[in-house]
């Protein structure tokens, strides 16, 4: 196993399928128009294979898929497939919006998906619609529902908590997890690039939730365990388990043994950081793949990242890139590097 400056191993790969997205949520694409990564630059499933098999090589065991939204790259169970037939692989999961899944869940679990990560950031449809700028509450709904039909278990609903937006929510959104078998996690809005109309004071901070929640439930407790996972798990008092990911206020870095891949095969060491490698130029010049894993260990081995950590040191926070700057390079979008 390899590791960082800070002693963090190579584990968890985040794969990107696609930057495109059926959403336009408030907090990751606010803007009107994009720049798309080329197509003719997207990985295709054999390229994501061959690399995941370097990434397993090299210690990486749990990958998750990742878009924009995944269920639009055409034939993802074929991709699921051919990587959940790597038995070093423990764990293949997938976040995604939901919209797709109802079609899609049944075939996603049979080509061997593990689990499955929904966003549900509000469970009222006008809300949805204002925050998305899309009419589809009804159908994340019914993928969430499809999910574990298909047979899924563990299922995870991702929401975004925003100050003024749906910071009102928390324990209704618990409650419908509690009816659809799901864990509920809230994550503070983080200013990474793509978030620009970020602002401090939309920010809903841990701190606030546990206020907010322990009004609702009674005392809540927090749940003891070692994990790189990013969301802290607490107990409400009828046993109920959710999570915060506090990304904003209280990152946590020091355990984080996350890289992205994206749709285009460029290999960023956290979501903040402004540079990446890029492993489709190595892949498609004909390295081979100890030279490719070449490439890969000594920027794993030089690794300092710890962007979110350090944004807390900036006194006056505004987001993190501007808009010319993203239309330059899409790839410092959230949405390009998979959230
Ligand atoms: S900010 Fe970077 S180093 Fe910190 S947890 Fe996120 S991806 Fe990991």
């Amino acid at each position: 196993m390899i590791t960082d400056t800070l002693d963090r191993p190579l584990r968890n790969l985040r794969v990107s399928v696609t930057d495109r997205c059926n959403l336009r949520c408030q907090y990751c694409m606010p803007e009107e128009e994009y720049v798309w990564l080329p197509r003719e630059n997207i990985l295709h499933f054999e390229e994501i294979s061959a690399l995941v098999d370097m990434f397993a090589d090299l210690g990486v065991d749990r990958v998750r898929l990742t878009g924009g939204e995944p269920i639009l790259r055409r034939n993802l169970p074929t991709l699921v497939r051919m990587l959940s037939a790597k038995p070093r692989i423990r764990d293949l999961a997938m976040t995604t919006n939901g919209i797709l899944l109802a079609d899609h869940a049944r075939d996603l679990y049979e080509a061997g998906l593990h689990r499955v990560t929904v966003s549900l950031d509000t469970l009222r449809p006008e809300r949805f619609r204002r925050l998305t700028r899309r009419d589809s509450h009804q159908k994340v709904l019914a993928g969430i529902e499809a999910t574990t039909r298909a047979g899924f278990t563990g299922l995870k609903l991702d929401t975004v908590v925003m100050r003024g937006v749906n910071d009102d929510e928390l324990s209704e959104l618990i409650e419908y997890g509690k009816r659809v078998s799901a864990e509920v996690r809230f994550i503070e809005y983080m200013d990474v690039g793509g978030a620009t109309l970020w602002a401090m004071d939309k920010v809903f901070s841990r701190t606030a939730m546990l206020e907010r929640l322990a009004r609702h439930y009674g005392p809540i407790e927090p749940v003891t365990e070692e994990s790189s996972a990013p969301a802290d798990r607490f107990t409400l008092p009828d046993g109920t388990v959710f999570g915060i990911i506090s990304s904003t206020t209280a990152p946590f870095c020091r355990s984080c043994d996350r890289s992205r891949l994206t749709a285009d095969g460029m290999w960023y060491l956290c979501l903040y950081a402004k540079e990446g490698t890029d492993l489709r130029r190595a892949l498609r010049s004909g390295a081979s793949r100890d030279e490719i894993k070449s490439l890969i260990v000594p920027t794993w081995q030089r690794r300092a990242d710890r962007g979110a950590e350090e944004r807390l040191g900036v006194r006056h926070r505004t987001p993190l890139v501007q808009i010319g700057e993203l239309r330059r390079d899409p790839h410092l979008e959230m949405h390009t590097r998979g959230g």
